[in-house]
C-alpha cells in the first residue's frame, strides 16, 4: 500500500498518529537546518517537516527533492508551532521519519500552483501539468459532481440512459458536420452528431419514452473563447407530452442542480419570457435579466423634428444608463467609439443627459426643447442623473441587437453582472422559421424537426413569407445570465407535416428523401408525440463556478484555432493511410 491518508485529510484530531502518504512536492525550503515539504495530491497539501536532527540520510533525501517528485512518505502527526488558518490541513505537519522517492521530476515549464506563472499556450501543451492546479481539479470535481446530479435526478424520473452513434450521417442544425472517411466504403463518409437529434426521435419511435445522453457532440465552427469543436450536451427527449411537460421536468432538473451543487435557490416557478419581449426589451433572445436598463421603444416620440436620422429611422430606440450623467464628453466619445466597433456595428450614438439641477444636455439640443427631451427620456424612463443612449436605423432587430450588446457592456461597467448571482428563465414563443435575405430562403430558427405551434397551422401551410414568418413553434431555451444553457422544443411527428417542413426549408422530395428518409418513414410507423431539449453542459458547469469560460471545465480542450497543441491535432497523415482511404490531399494553397 502506497498511502494510508490523503494530502486533504489530516486534523489536529489525528495527532499522534503515525501516516503515509504519497503526491507530489510542491515545493521545499530549508529554514534553520529543518526541511518543510508541501506534499500535494487532488484532495489537498500537507506539510512535511525532516527536523534538523533527524538521520543524515533522511535530510539528504530532502534537500534533494525537486518540484514535482513523486514521494512516499512516513512520519508522525504533530501539531504545527505555526498554524495556517487558510489550509484545512494548516493545523499539523507530518514529522518524517522516512521518504521514499517514486519517482523524479524535471523542472516543470510553470510552477504548478494556483496562482500559476505560465502563459495559457504553455499551459495547454503541458496540461496534464495544469490540471495537477487546485483550480482546475475543481472545476473538473464539479463538472463530475454536476454529471452525478443529472443522473441521479434523470434516473429518479425514470430516464433511461441509451447511446446513440458517432459515426452518422450528417444532420443539419446549422454548423458544419465533422467527417470521417469511410475505408470500408470508399469515397462515402460518415459525419459526426452535431447532436444525437434525429436517433433521440428514433428512440421515441421505439417506445422509449423518457431517454437521456451525456453526450459528446461535434460542430466544425469558427471558435470564440466560450466554444470548443467538440463539446458535452445533457440531451433529452420525452414522449407523450407538452410543452408545459417539458418546461417543469427540466426547471426541476436544474433546480435540484442549483440547490445540491452549490445551493442555490433558484424562483419557482421560473420566469418565463417570449422571445418577442425578450428582442423588444433586452435586444437579445438571451438576455441577462440580473438587472434593468430595458430598451424602449421612441420612433414615435423623435419624429417630425427635422433631424433626417430619426425622421427616417423606421426604428428608435433608447436605454437609460444609471448615474449616466456625470459621464464627460471624453467618456461619451469612448462609448460612441466602443459601439462604432464592427463587433457592435453602430453608425454613431445620441445621447441625453439628465443633469441632477433639473436641466438637459444632450447631442440633438439644436433639433428638439429641453420639454420633447425629457418627454424622450421619460419612455425610456430614466430618472435623474441618467443618461439615455439612443439608436435608430432600418430595421428594428438589428437596433435592438445594437441596443443590448450596449447594455451589456454598460450593465457590466456598472458592477451589475456579478456571476454570483443567478437569473435563470425560459425564453418561449420562437419563431418557428428565420427569413435569410442573402440566401433568399427561411431556415428553421431551432431545427427542421421543430413543430409549429398547433393554432398556426394555417400560416405554416400557407405560401406566403408573412404568414411563414408568424409561425411560432413550442420552442423554448434555459437562459442564465446572458446565455443560453439550453435549448428544445416540441417536434413534428407527423410524416406530411416533416415533409411540408422540409419544402417551407426548400429542401426538395428527393433531397429530403436522401438525408432524411430514414426519419420521415419511422413516422409513418407509430410515431408518439414527443419534445425535448438539450443543455449545453460544459458551460452550466462554467457558470454554476462563476466563471465565462468554459475551458477550464474540459479536461483537454482544443484552442482558440481548434487545435489541441498537447497531442499536436490535427495532423497530417501518411500516405499509406490515405491510400487506403482512397483519398488524395490536393496541394494547400499558401
Ligand atoms: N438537438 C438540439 C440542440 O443540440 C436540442 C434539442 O432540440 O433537443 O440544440
Amino acid at each position: 500500500m502506497y498511502r494510508d491518508h490523503t494530502c486533504g485529510e489530516l486534523r489536529i484530531a489525528n495527532v499522534g498518529q503515525k501516516v503515509t502518504l504519497a503526491g507530489w512536492v510542491q515545493r521545499s525550503r530549508k529554514l534553520g537546518g529543518m526541511t518543510f515539504i508541501d506534499l500535494r495530491d487532488r484532495y489537498g497539501i500537507t506539510q512535511l517537516v525532516v527536523e534538523a536532527d533527524a538521520e543524515a540520510s533522511l535530510v539528504e533525501t530532502a534537500t534533494s527533492l525537486g518540484r514535482e517528485f513523486v514521494i512516499q512518505a512516513t512520519g508522525e502527526v504533530v501539531e504545527r508551532q505555526s498554524k495556517n488558518p487558510k489550509m484545512p490541513t494548516g493545523d499539523i505537519e507530518i514529522k518524517l521519519e522516512s521518504i521514499n522517492i517514486l519517482n523524479k521530476s524535471v523542472t516543470p515549464p510553470f510552477t504548478i500552483e494556483d496562482e500559476s506563472d505560465g502563459g495559457e499556450d504553455i499551459r495547454a501543451k503541458f496540461r496534464y501539468l495544469d490540471l495537477r492546479r487546485g483550480p482546475l481539479q475543481s472545476a473538473l470535481a464539479l463538472r463530475h459532481r454536476m454529471a452525478h446530479e443529472v443522473r441521479n435526478y434523470l434516473d429518479s424520473k425514470g430516464f433511461m440512459e441509451i447511446e446513440t452513434p458517432y459515426l452518422i450521417k450528417s444532420t443539419p442544425e446549422g454548423a458544419r458536420d465533422f467527417v470521417v472517411p469511410s475505408r470500408m466504403n470508399p469515397g462515402q463518409f460518415y459525419a459526426l452528431p452535431q447532436s444525437p437529434q434525429t436517433f433521440k426521435q428514433l428512440l421515441m419511435v421505439a417506445g422509449y419514452d423518457r431517454y437521456f445522453q451525456i453526450v459528446r457532440c461535434f460542430r466544425d465552427e469558427d471558435l470564440r473563447a466560450d466554444r470548443q469543436p467538440e463539446f458535452t450536451q445533457i440531451d433529452c427527449e420525452m414522449s407523450f407530452v407538452e410543452q408545459e411537460d417539458v418546461l417543469n421536468m427540466f426547471e426541476g432538473m436544474m433546480r435540484t442542480l442549483f440547490k445540491n451543487v452549490i445551493g442555490v435557490d433558484i424562483p419557482d416557478p421560473l420566469p418565463r419570457m417570449s422571445w418577442y419581449d425578450a428582442m423588444d426589451k433586452y435586444g437579445s433572445d438571451k438576455p441577462d435579466v440580473r438587472f434593468g436598463m430595458a430598451i424602449h421603444e421612441i420612433t414615435d416620440k423623435v419624429k417630425g423634428n427635422g433631424f433626417s436620422v430619426l425622421d427616417d429611422a423606421a426604428y428608435v430606440g433608447a436605454i437609460a444608463v444609471p448615474g449616466g450623467a456625470e459621464y464627460t464628453r471624453k467618456q461619451i466619445d469612448e462609448i460612441t467609439e466602443w459601439v462604432k466597433r464592427p463587433q457592435v456595428g453602430a453608425k454613431g450614438l445620441i445621447y441625453i443627459k439628465l443633469n441632477a439641477d433639473g436641466s438637459v444636455k444632450s447631442s440633438i439640443d439644436k433639433f428638439y426643447t429641453p420639454e420633447q427631451l425629457k418627454a424622450i427620456a421619460e419612455v425610456a424612463e430614466a430618472k435623474t442623473g441618467d443618461i439615455i443612449f439612443i439608436m435608430s436605423g432600418p430595421q428594428k432587430r438589428k437596433v435592438q441587437t445594437m441596443l443590448g450588446v450596449l447594455r451589456l457592456e454598460m450593465g457590466g461597467r456598472l458592477g451589475l453582472r456579478d456571476p454570483k448571482v443567478f437569473a435563470p428563465l425560459w425564453i418561449v414563443d420562437f419563431p418557428l422559421l428565420e427569413w435569410s435575405e442573402e440566401d433568399g430562403r427561411f431556415y428553421a430558427m431551432h431545427h427542421p424537426f421543430t413543430a409549429p405551434k398547433p393554432e398556426h397551422m394555417d400560416w405554416f401551410n400557407s405560401n406566403k413569407k408573412e404568414d411563414l414568418e408568424r409561425v411560432c413553434a413550442n420552442a423554448y431555451d434555459f437562459v442564465l445570465n446572458g446565455n443560453e444553457l439550453g435549448g428544445g422544443s416540441i417536434r413534428i411527428h407527423n410524416a406530411d407535416v416533416q415533409k411540408r417542413m422540409f419544402e417551407v426549408l426548400g429542401i426538395g422530395p428527393e433531397e429530403a428523401e436522401y438525408k432524411f428518409g430514414f426519419i420521415i418513414h419511422a413516422f409513418q410507423f407509430g410515431a408518439p408525440p414527443h419534445g425535448g431539449l438539450a443543455f449545453g453542459f460544459d458551460r452550466v458547469c462554467a457558470l454554476f463556478a462563476g466563471k465565462e469560460s468554459i475551458r477550464d471545465f474540459i479536461a483537454f480542450p482544443k484552442n482558440n484555432q481548434g487545435r489541441d497543441v498537447m497531442i499536436d491535432s490535427p495532423s497530417e497523415i501518411d500516405q499509406a493511410q490515405l491510400d487506403e482511404l482512397n483519398l488524395d490531399i490536393r496541394p494547400i494553397a499558401e
